[in-house]
């Protein structure tokens, strides 16, 4: 009887360093934006906050892409399992593709196949988590590598990007944060949130800063080539011969084939810095012991990367530019809202709330909340990117319902401007250019 009632008290607790990671990532923060909408507005939501143009006809994925996954369910040679690094064809595919934008070479052993960019952060931090260790993430940043490091009690440190220089990194200020516990820095280029692509200048000025404090530079660069203005896309492993560079890459974004779930982690090191680190043996220990991406997806890797024609990437460029054009131009017009700069790259804009020029809004959050009950338009608040009285927008959107989302925000903001101001709206949208 005794031994019953003291079974009652249940040993098991949910793991800790869980209960709170859904406060901190994209997903969790936009469904508490979600819950709002209104399903008595007849209007179609407009879904500006999650970076997956996928679901809109002019965005769809090239057909040889399609045909190439076709084929390979159909062949009925990759219904098994994969080896734990990814099969060799993919390997070197992504090896050659790689290949062509660097001064050197990478082998397919320098390229490891994961379960979409997500899983190469997870894969690349869990590597790096020893005990002790910090990393220098940015902010405004992903929140992926939050919840990832806070899963592996690695430390983290945020440097910022600076909205009046461009969104380029503070790089005096990396030292200051920097300390011999200091594993690596991550950089997103193409930017999210930003928008920005980093200068050819400004990414060696980075390597070598990370080079004087000897740790490496985790470049997510999911949004390669997803560059539309003056600046062209470089990628960070151009500096590798000065500190070591691991690449995250995936289909996801170039390709708009999130579901398809596969991604990389290259590792870029002409000079055989991480030789005797252990970094490349925990890579592949931690992915002998995850699973795989789908095998079929793996196979049909090759014929996507070698033979995507360039109309394809060229329609992307074209769509993500009138994107990004009609938000930049939009937002201008709205009171209380002002973006530092236009995008020049990926799918978003940051943008500047300024609440204190509302009636009724308490902060990033609420303007959010507020928006999906009374709009019907999403849009992530960005206090989930460690920015407060941010918005970020994504552009990835068909154009008809990015200005159909974008006028909606501009009524909302009318509606809830304080009334002693509404006779100058005008001053008011000079007053809150930055
Ligand atoms: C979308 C995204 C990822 C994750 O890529 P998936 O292939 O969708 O898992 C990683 N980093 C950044 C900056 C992203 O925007």
């Amino acid at each position: 009887m005794n031994k019953t009632k003291a079974r009652t008290e249940w040993t098991f607790r949910g793991n800790g360093r869980l209960l709170g990671a859904s406060a901190i990532t994209v997903r969790g923060v936009l469904d508490r934006v979600m819950e709002n909408l209104n399903r008595d507005d007849r209007r179609a939501v407009v879904p500006l906050g999650q970076g997956d143009p996928s679901s809109f006809p002019c965005f769809r994925t090239a057909q040889v892409a399609e045909d190439a996954v076709v084929d390979a369910v159909r062949s009925a040679e990759f219904n098994c399992y994969a080896p734990t690094v990814g099969i060799l064809p993919a390997r070197r595919a992504i090896a050659d593709h790689l290949s062509r934008d660097l001064p050197y070479k990478l082998s397919p052993d320098d390229v490891y196949l994961t379960i979409g960019g997500t899983q190469a952060i997870e894969v690349i931090v869990t590597a790096l988590a020893r005990p002790g260790a910090n990393i220098l993430l940015p902010r405004p940043g992903y929140p992926c590598y939050v919840a990832r490091a806070a899963l592996c009690g690695l430390e983290v440190r945020y440097f910022d990007l600076l909205p009046n220089r461009g969104w380029e990194v503070d790089l005096e200020r990396m030292e200051d944060l920097a300390d011999a516990n200091t594993v690596a820095m991550v950089i997103i280029n193409p930017g999210n949130p930003c928008g920005t692509v980093f200068s050819y200048q400004h990414l060696k000025e980075i390597a070598e800063t990370a080079r004087k404090l000897g740790i490496m530079v985790i470049a997510d660069e999911v949004y390669d080539h997803l560059a539309f203005g003056d600046t062209p896309f470089v990628p960070m492993g151009v500096f590798a011969s000065i500190t070591p560079v691991l690449t995250v890459g995936s289909l996801s974004k170039r390709w708009i084939v999130p579901g398809w779930r596969l991604g990389w982690v290259a590792t870029n090191d002409p000079n055989g810095f991480l030789k005797d680190t252990g970094v490349v043996e925990s890579i592949v220990g931690f992915l002998n012991v995850s699973p795989d991406p789908t095998t079929f997806v793996q196979a049909a890797i090759p014929q996507i990367l070698e033979r995507t024609n360039e109309e394809f990437f060229l329609k992307v460029l074209r769509m993500l530019r009138e994107g990004a054009d009609i938000c930049y131009d939009k937002i201008q017009e709205i009171p209380c809202l002002a973006c530092p700069k236009r995008p020049e790259g990926s799918m978003f804009a940051m943008v500047k709330l300024n609440s204190s020029l509302l009636e009724d809004i308490e902060d990033d959050l609420d303007f959010c909340v507020k928006l999906a009950r009374e709009e019907s338009v999403l849009v992530l608040p960005g206090m989930a990117l460690g920015m407060k009285n941010w918005l970020r927008i994504t552009f990835a959107v068909e154009p008809s319902s990015l200005e159909d989302g974008l006028e909606r925000m501009k009524a909302f903001c009318h509606r809830h401007v304080k009334k002693q101001h509404t006779g100058s709206i005008r001053s008011l949208e000079q007053y809150c250019n930055l």
